[in-house]
């Protein structure tokens, strides 16, 4: 009697043969050996259903094993597949591990339903790469970025030195933005300058002026000062405890007599 290769799985190994012309085919196999003929195996032929085989190893050296599983995930006609000690069966094509003798490390076993429509041949779709791989992420779409406004070296010195002084600016980017205007006027109120926003020339001076104080101060020895050119509390503490020591009129306002004695220009 003789025997022959389920149409469907002939035209799944075309498909493969095609997308893959001159493949490594030294583990294909369909027809079962002594081995298979010796057990009950797909490899070996169905004589009470016409001769059919309807199992087919398909060496795995060139193809595309992942977008092979895909295709057979996805087809009706697949009973189970064998793969890198895994067999994918049942219900969905759950992976489990398979025990059998050969790990099917260097072939895809592919087993047909014993079904009438199993056999028939129908595209698969390997080689017409519409398959959706199984497992791969879809790709980040990847949008245009607005186009940004280029920062200054001078804003981001601004921002940097009010980002000291504990103000908000956000991300130091030097771009003179809402949050760099935010803090300047901030800068400005605290030191009762016209609040424009604008680090201008009379806000430049008062930070300097402030920073010279603020280190004349460490200089005298107190050790808590910072120096980050905005009057704050501990600076106006310290040239109060300053003016005390030193037996001037203690307001903590660093006014000219203060300025002198601490030596700041
Ligand atoms: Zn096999």
């Amino acid at each position: 009697m003789s025997y022959y290769l389920a149409p469907s799985l002939k035209q799944l190994r075309d498909e493969i043969d095609a997308a893959h012309p001159g493949r490594d085919k030294k583990s294909d196999g369909w027809i079962g050996d002594a081995s298979h003929s010796a057990r009950k195996s797909d490899h070996n032929p169905d004589y009470s259903a016409g001769g059919v085989v309807r199992a087919i190893d398909v060496d795995i050296s060139d193809i595309d094993v992942n977008k092979l599983m895909a295709v057979l995930k996805n087809d009706s006609r697949v009973n189970y597949f064998i793969y890198n000690y895994s067999i994918y069966g049942a219900s969905s094509f759950a992976k489990r591990r398979y025990t059998g003798s050969n790990p099917h490390t260097q072939h895809i076993h592919v087993s047909i339903k014993h079904s009438k429509s199993a056999e028939r041949a129908g595209a698969w779709g390997y080689s017409g790469g519409s398959v959706k791989p199984v497992a791969s992420k879809p790709k980040p779409v990847s949008k245009p970025k607005p186009a940004k406004a280029k920062g200054t070296d001078e804003n981001r010195s601004i921002q940097t030195a009010l980002k000291t002084m504990g103000l908000k600016v956000g991300v130091i980017d030097g771009v003179n933005g809402p949050m760099q205007k935010a803090a300047v006027k901030a800068f400005q109120k605290h030191h009762n300058l016209v609040q424009d926003g604008n680090w201008g020339p009379v806000t430049q001076k008062a930070f300097t002026l402030n920073k010279a104080v603020q280190k004349a101060l460490r200089d005298e020895g107190y050790t808590k000062q910072i120096v980050d050119g905005y009057y704050g509390d501990q600076t106006a503490a310290n040239v109060r405890d300053y003016q005390r020591r030193v037996g001037l009129a203690v307001d903590g306002l660093a006014g000219p007599k203060t300025l002198k004695k601490l030596g700041v220009k």
